[in-house]
């Protein structure tokens, strides 16, 4: 088969046509750096301005309660690392981060271990979801952050964020959301969710890679990570990707003006997968799916190596995944899954499968026979 069939847009979405049209002038004749006071600066400046504007607005934020960075992962670290340092001057020394976050957030966590803060791991139970008992008995008055996705990357559960907020708040403790997966699936009210910090990623939208944001709230004190320049209020240097941020901006608007749209047609393709599989056995969705993103499909095949059923549709022109694509290159069991509950060999036998709004539905039907074919082809050898 010549035509590819992706279904990894959990791992990233290819940019959008009008969003590149709309960036591309900021590669090329607005070409300033946007902290420069001239003429060139200043354009660029109000590019970044408008940006920020949309942002802000889209998030329910405060237009200076932005800041840009290169992607989810900077957003992550800056997130749990900033907040946590600065709450140390308190006495502060706890940081509780969920068991399934992103690794960026995990880096994080490894990071203040090493500075000697106590990092607790809150579990979730099988179904993918963290549960309020559990965080209650984590929490003390020692707790600086807790950090709780609000979509995970390998099942698409999303989690009780408000709950959880306002939980972390009676404790005094600082909230993290990471946002990157759930951004693109669901409106975000930060004031509604009630967290003091979210980050989201440009390319899961369909916006270009390399771009992320982090909502701070205002009063939340910060330690910068990223220095030397006094770009972004003194709080992350660097010279602004104003073609990038840019294009984040608009991939964002695009997002949210056709989100029930897209999420109407992502679903109606995710459940014509499952209904095309549906007659061949030892088959399990991993995660509950009255809680997860329309777009992802974590599932098991029973007797069947993740990694010989990745490749073996690989080469027949279908890109899926096992786990987060950060992780791909490793053989290591998912830590999500584990921390469901699954054992090692379970879990090796998960791949995700994650739809977008260019799929259709013939192609989900064709990927769908593949998948299969291939299981059974892989069983009986
Ligand atoms: N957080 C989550 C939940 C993600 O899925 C990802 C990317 O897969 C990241 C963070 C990292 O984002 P980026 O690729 O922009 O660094």
């Amino acid at each position: 088969m010549n035509k590819r069939i992706y279904l990894d847009h959990a791992a990233t979405t290819p940019l959008d046509e009008t969003v590149f049209s709309i960036m591309t002038p900021y590669l090329t004749g607005i070409f300033g750096n946007a902290d420069s006071p001239h003429a060139e600066g200043r354009k660029a400046m109000s590019a970044i301005d408008d940006a920020r504007d949309t942002i802000a607005a889209l998030l329910h934020a405060k237009k200076n309660e932005i800041y840009f960075t290169s992607g989810g992962t900077e957003s992550d670290n800056f997130a749990i690392i900033g907040a946590a340092r600065a709450k140390k001057a308190q006495g502060k020394t706890q940081v509780i981060l969920s068991a399934i976050e992103h690794h960026a957030a995990l880096f994080a966590g490894e990071i203040l271990e090493k500075e000697g803060f106590q990092v607790d791991y809150l579990p979730v139970n099988e179904g993918g979801r963290v549960e309020m008992n559990a965080l209650k008995a984590l929490l003390s008055n020692d707790t600086a952050l807790v950090g709780i996705m609000a979509a995970n990357n390998e099942t698409g559960v999303m989690q009780p964020i408000r709950e959880c907020a306002k939980l972390a708040h009676e404790y005094g403790a600082v909230f993290f959301t990471d946002a990157v997966q759930f951004a693109p699936y669901a409106r975000i009210d930060v004031q509604e969710l009630g967290v003091d910090l979210l980050s989201i990623s440009s390319h899961k939208f369909y916006g270009p890679k390399g771009c992320g944001a982090l909502y701070i709230k205002n009063g939340v004190k910060m330690e910068k990570l990223v220095g030397g320049g006094e770009q972004e209020r003194g709080m992350r240097g660097g010279t602004l990707n104003v073609a990038a941020i840019v294009g984040m901006a608009a991939a964002y608007k695009n997002a949210c003006e056709s989100m029930e749209e897209n999420n109407a047609k992502i679903a109606k393709l995710s459940q014509i997968f499952l209904q095309e599989i549906a007659s061949l056995q030892g088959v399990e969705r991993n995660g509950e799916s009255e809680n997860a993103l329309p777009a992802i499909l974590n599932l098991r095949f029973d007797g069947v190596e993740n990694t010989s059923l990745l490749y073996n549709m690989d080469l027949k022109g279908v890109s899926m995944a096992a786990g987060s694509a950060c992780a791909s290159a490793s053989v290591k069991p998912s830590h999500v899954l584990t921390a469901m509950g699954l054992s090692e060999e379970k879990a090796k036998q998960s791949v995700r499968i994650s739809f977008g709004k260019h799929n259709q539905e013939e192609d989900i039907k064709i990927a769908a026979a593949f998948l299969m074919e291939t299981v059974q082809k892989l069983r009986g050898m």
